[in-house]
C-alpha cells in the first residue's frame, strides 16, 4: 500500500508532550465542496489551514493517508488489513490512534478491528462527520479534536481507553457496540446495549468501569486473516422456504447472520424450521441476532424461538449485526474448525457481547 504521510508542523512541535497517528479513510469528515457542488476528498495536508487550533495542541500529529480516500460505503476486508497494518507497524512510536472514517460504515470497522488487533493496550478512535469540515456548522471540529484529546488521555502515565472506539457528537463508545441510527442529526451513534466509555462536555467524563482494563502482559497481535463468505438475512413476514433455500445453496457460505425479531423470534412452521436445519446439516452456521437495538436474544423463551435452539441455531445474544458479521468474517479467517467458530462466537473477543 502507498500510503500519503503527512507530519503536520505546528508551531510548538519541539514541546509536544504526547502523540497521535491519524489515519485519514476518507469520509465526509475530509471532504470539501468541489466547482459544481459535489462532495470530494480534500488534501489532508490541508487539515490546518481548516483547524488552525489543532496547532495549539500539546500533541505532535503525524497524518497517514489512504492513497485513494473512499466513501466508507466502499469498506472492504482489504480496507480494514490496511487499517490494522497501519496501527501495527506503527504501534510503538505514538501513543494513540485517530481513525477518519464514514460513519455509514464506522461500526463495522471498529468492530472488525477490535478483534484483529488483539492484545491491544493503546486507543483506537474512530471518528468522522456528518457535514464536512469546511462546511459552516460542521461537526468535524469538534469529533475530530475531541478524539485527539481522547487518543492521547492518560492517568499515571497508561492510557485511560485502550480499546477501540467510535467517539461522536460527545459520546465515546465501544466500537463493537455502536451503531449508526441516524442519517440526518448529529446523534449519529447509539449503544443501546453497552454504557458509554465517555462523555464530553465541559469536561470528558470518563466512566472507568465500563472500560475495558489495560492489560500490560499482552503484546499486540495483528489477526489479519478474513472469510467473507457470510452474509445477513433479514426475517420479514412473508418470507419463503424458496427465498430461505437460494441464500443456504450460495455456493461456499459458511455463516449467516439471522436477524429475528424481539428476543430472538422467528416464524415456528415446518418449513421455516427444515430450511434451516438443512442449511445446518450442510455445515452452515446460523448465529441469531434480534433486529431491535436494544435487548438480547433469549432462543427459547417463547415457543416461537424454542426450536431454534433445537435445530442448532446460535445465540448472538445482545450483539448487533455489525459486531456478528465481522465476527463471523473474523472467526472464519482464523479458526480451523467449525467447532472452534461456533465456540468463539458466544464468548467476547473484545467485549462485544455481554457472556
Ligand atoms: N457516505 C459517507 C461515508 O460513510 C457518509 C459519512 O462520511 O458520514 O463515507
Amino acid at each position: 500500500m502507498n500510503y500519503k504521510i503527512v507530519r503536520l508542523n505546528t508551531s510548538l512541535r519541539t514541546s509536544k508532550t504526547s502523540s497521535v497517528l491519524i489515519i485519514y479513510t476518507g469520509g465526509t469528515l475530509g471532504m470539501a465542496y468541489d466547482d459544481s457542488g459535489a462532495l470530494v476528498p480534500f488534501n489532508f495536508g490541508q487539515i490546518l489551514e481548516k483547524i488552525p487550533i489543532l496547532s495549539n495542541m500539546n500533541i505532535a500529529i503525524t497524518v497517514i493517508s489512504f492513497p485513494e480516500p473512499i466513501d466508507s460505503s466502499n469498506v472492504s476486508m482489504k480496507h480494514w488489513s490496511d487499517m490494522a497494518y497501519i496501527i501495527y507497524e506503527n504501534y510503538d512510536s505514538y501513543d494513540g490512534f485517530v481513525v477518519l472514517h464514514g460513519t455509514d460504515t464506522m461500526a463495522y470497522s471498529a468492530s472488525m478491528l477490535s478483534y484483529m488487533l488483539q492484545g491491544l493496550n493503546k486507543p483506537v478512535i474512530f471518528t468522522g462527520a456528518q457535514l464536512p469540515i469546511s462546511a459552516m456548522r460542521s461537526d468535524a471540529r469538534e469529533n475530530l479534536m475531541t478524539s485527539l484529546e481522547i487518543a492521547t488521555a492518560k492517568i499515571n502515565d497508561e492510557p485511560i481507553v485502550p480499546e477501540v472506539c467510535i467517539f461522536f457528537n460527545h459520546m465515546l463508545l465501544r466500537g463493537n457496540r455502536a451503531k449508526k441510527v441516524q442519517s440526518v442529526h448529529f446523534d449519529a451513534f447509539e449503544s443501546e446495549n453497552y454504557p458509554p466509555l465517555a462523555e464530553s462536555g465541559i469536561v470528558i467524563d470518563y466512566h472507568t468501569a465500563a472500560i475495558r482494563p489495560l492489560e500490560s502482559n499482552k503484546k499486540l497481535v495483528n489477526r489479519s486473516k478474513l472469510d467473507n463468505n457470510v452474509m445477513v438475512l433479514k426475517l420479514f413476514p412473508g418470507i419463503t422456504d424458496k427465498i430461505m433455500d437460494a441464500c443456504f445453496a450460495i455456493e461456499g457460505l459458511k455463516g449467516v447472520v439471522l436477524e429475528t425479531y424481539g428476543s430472538g423470534n422467528s416464524p415456528s412452521e415446518k418449513w421455516f424450521m427444515q430450511s434451516l436445519e438443512r442449511a445446518i446439516k450442510k455445515g452452515i452456521i446460523i448465529l441469531n441476532v434480534s433486529q431491535c437495538n436494544g435487548g438480547r436474544v433469549i432462543q427459547g423463551r417463547y415457543e416461537t424461538s424454542k426450536e431454534l435452539l433445537s435445530v442448532g441455531v446460535i445465540s448472538g445474544a445482545d450483539m448487533t449485526t455489525e459486531a456478528a458479521i465481522t465476527k463471523l468474517m473474523f472467526l472464519f479467517g482464523q479458526e480451523k474448525t467449525l467447532e472452534d467458530v461456533k465456540s468463539k462466537l458466544m464468548i467476547p473477543l473484545a467485549g462485544e457481547i455481554t457472556a
